[in-house]
């Protein structure tokens, strides 16, 4: 049953008020608890703990603090103070200064001027100290938006951001010639939002044909690209088609997410590419963990396993 259930159910499950409260209660109570799999912690020490060993195993990193679709402008205001104080810690901590976010989360469902004033804020403080920002890319209803936005930022003069790129939509190919007209840096993903067969690829086969279009047009054209995928399909073909365009491995990164395929990540790095890991942390974690249980519903199996491990532990 694990294996056959649909992205759509995880989705579902991860509205389910119940099942987080149930999930917070577990998931990240000891340092074997089974959302650790998939975040690095709560707290932004964890994260740079995390962050330290990930760049001791030579990769790279970008830190995420964990939290979507906030409905106020309070929740918006204290989730960009949030970020300005992590880029005081990554400072302070002399880790790699690379931050990812979501415009949800800076109160795009609230406001779009605030969201703009607030990401304007996180980059200010970003540009002051040399960090890279990556803008997330949410679910379709902000695919549009969140590109607008991107669009005005740039014509402000910020140019140490870069954006998110969906190969399961039908739309993208237009929005990475719109992106590569900007000279934007792209993160090229399959996409991790259910989406209607009417705007995306439902086959897994056909969102892979599509990644690796995008992913010629990126290596051809693209300005420092990541290509985010665990598939070792993906990997191998982008750097083939590097090879053959005589592209070095200095000019475009592979990204994965923290806890998956970590022997990918090691033999990614031992062959000389570029690897980032992207590092989640913070209290609100579920959502982002549903979406992994959604991407591979496997995995429930072992989740399972380790909550009854830990409920016999209590006993
Ligand atoms: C660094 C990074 C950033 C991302 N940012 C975004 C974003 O901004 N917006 C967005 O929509 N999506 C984002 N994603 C998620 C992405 O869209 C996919 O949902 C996710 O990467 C799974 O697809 P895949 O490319 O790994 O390939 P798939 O074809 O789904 O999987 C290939 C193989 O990877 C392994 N694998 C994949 N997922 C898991 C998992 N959860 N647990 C265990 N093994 C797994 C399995 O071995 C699988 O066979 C990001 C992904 C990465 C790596």
């Amino acid at each position: 049953m694990f294996d056959t259930a649909s992205k759509a159910f995880f989705h579902l499950l991860a509205g389910s008020t119940p099942l987080k409260k149930l999930a917070s209660r577990y998931g990240m109570r000891r340092s074997t608890s089974f959302a650790r799999r998939f975040i690095a912690g709560e707290t932004p020490d964890e994260a740079i703990n995390a962050a330290r060993a990930v760049e001791a195993r030579r990769m790279l990193i970008t830190l995420d603090h964990l939290g979507e679709s906030l409905t106020s402008l309070t929740q918006a205001d204290s989730a960009t103070r949030e970020y300005v104080d992590i880029i005081d810690a990554v400072v302070g901590a002399g880790i790699g200064r690379n931050v990812s976010l979501k415009l949800t989360q800076l109160g795009l469902d609230v406001d779009r001027a605030c969201c703009m004033d607030n990401l304007r804020r996180v980059l200010d403080k970003a540009e002051a100290n040399g960090f890279f920002i990556r803008v997330d890319m949410e679910g379709s209803a902000y695919t549009g938006v969140t590109l607008d936005i991107f669009e005005t930022i740039w014509g402000l003069g910020y140019r140490d951001i870069g954006v998110v790129l969906q190969a399961a939509l039908y739309r993208t190919e237009g929005d990475l010639a719109r992106m590569l007209r900007l000279g934007a840096r792209v993160r090229l993903v399959k996409g991790a939002y259910e989406e209607p067969k009417t705007i995306a690829h439902q086959k897994k086969h056909d969102v892979d044909e599509a990644y690796s279009q995008l992913m010629k047009t990126l290596l051809a054209s693209g300005n420092y690209p990541a290509f985010a995928t665990h598939d070792p399909s993906m990997h191998a073909l982008g750097l083939r088609l590097a090879t053959e365009l005589g592209i070095g491995r200095d000019k475009y990164e592979f990204q994965l997410l923290y806890g998956i395929r970590r022997d990918l990540q090691k033999s990614l790095v031992d062959n000389g590419s570029n690897v980032r890991i992207y590092i989640p942390f913070g209290r609100e974690w579920f959502p982002y963990f549903m979406r992994r249980l959604g991407e591979r519903p496997a995995n429930v199996r072992s989740i399972v396993a380790s909550i009854v491990d830990e409920k016999a532990a209590r006993r």
